[in-house]
């Protein structure tokens, strides 16, 4: 008895594997459908000044609504536009409706788009964005790229060069979650980035933890004293809004107590709220 039990959990364990493949499949197929389908949508997450008065730009974040599965969270499916060899599509699908949208909104909010480290491995990627920038006639200006650290460490070469046109174009490159992936601080004085997006991890109850409230300032005066600007990532409350801007280690900040990631269509209007309160320029400079 005890094996034919033994064989039945097997042919289970077996059947679940089955499963798990067929289902797995038929994502990548769904998502290679909605990207050539252009269903993927964009949010932007508005990147204010540290004081709250002024949005400086906005990060364009993918949103995938699948039809039966509902809400996928980017975290899921953009690696697997990374496996299955579909992340340029996805970046050059985000980047034009983005710089479209960008468009819609008041100089000179910028836009923020977040590169795959596959982009940085083909140089193709620089004329993706100039084309980008042309047909939707945006300045760039007012466009960012996001990249990891983890990105590039992988053909290191290629990245550079890649990175180096994209400056001299005169778009702005922003190294995104810093401090969570490797070799962190060798590369920095060496890349053309002007801006640091301080992880969430370093904000995460910062209040009860003062090991890492003097961890995130540590980080703050080492890229200070390179020049970067800061954008610390993932502020979700007034307390810790209030640690940060005490202790002056934001720039900018981005997070869910000034704004989570809205429609497009609604940008303009926060904008402007934010500059009848605030006046145009915010409330620090004259
Ligand atoms: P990311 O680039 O670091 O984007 C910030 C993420 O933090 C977003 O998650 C945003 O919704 C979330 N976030 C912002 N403020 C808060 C906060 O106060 N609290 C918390 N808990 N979360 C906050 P999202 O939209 O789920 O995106 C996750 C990641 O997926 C992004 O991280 C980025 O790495 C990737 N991603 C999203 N869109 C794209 C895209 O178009 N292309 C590429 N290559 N990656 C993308
Ligand atoms: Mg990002
Ligand atoms: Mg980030
Ligand atoms: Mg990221």
């Amino acid at each position: 008895e005890s094996k034919a039990r033994g064989g039945n959990s097997l042919t289970m364990f077996t059947c679940d594997i089955d499963a798990r493949y067929v289902e797995r499949q038929r994502l990548e197929d769904d998502l290679r459908q909605a990207v050539a389908e252009g269903a993927l949508t964009i949010v932007y997450q508005p990147v204010y000044t540290a004081d709250g008065t002024r949005i400086d730009r906005c990060e364009a974040l993918a949103r995938w609504h699948h039809p039966v599965k509902g809400h996928i969270a980017p975290n899921i499916f953009i690696p697997i536009a990374e496996e299955i060899g579909i992340i340029s599509d996805v970046t050059r699908v985000v980047m034009e409706q983005a710089c479209r949208d960008c468009m819609t909104w008041p100089e000179p909010v910028s836009v923020s788009v977040n590169l795959s480290s596959q982009d940085l491995r083909d140089e193709r990627i620089v004329e993706v964005i100039r084309n980008a920038l042309a047909s939707s006639g945006l300045s760039a200006s007012r466009l960012h790229v996001e990249i990891t650290e983890t990105s590039l460490m992988e053909e290191i070469a290629t990245a550079r060069a890649v990175l180096d046109r994209l400056q001299e174009d005169g778009l702005t490159i922003a190294i995104d979650d810093f401090g969570t992936g490797f070799s962190s601080l060798s590369y920095l004085d060496r890349l053309p980035a002007q801006v640091v997006k301080i992880d969430r991890s370093f904000v995460l109850d910062i209040a009860n933890q003062p090991r890492r409230l003097q961890l995130l300032q540590g980080i703050v005066q080492l890229t200070r004293r390179l020049g970067l600007e800061i954008v610390v990532e993932g502020i979700e409350t007034e307390d810790q809004l209030a640690l940060v801007n005490k202790h002056k280690c934001a720039d900018f900040v981005q997070g869910f107590v000034y704004s989570t990631p809205i429609q497009g269509d609604r940008i303009a209007d926060l904008v402007e709220q934010a500059r009848r309160k605030y006046g145009v320029r915010g409330i620090h400079v004259a």
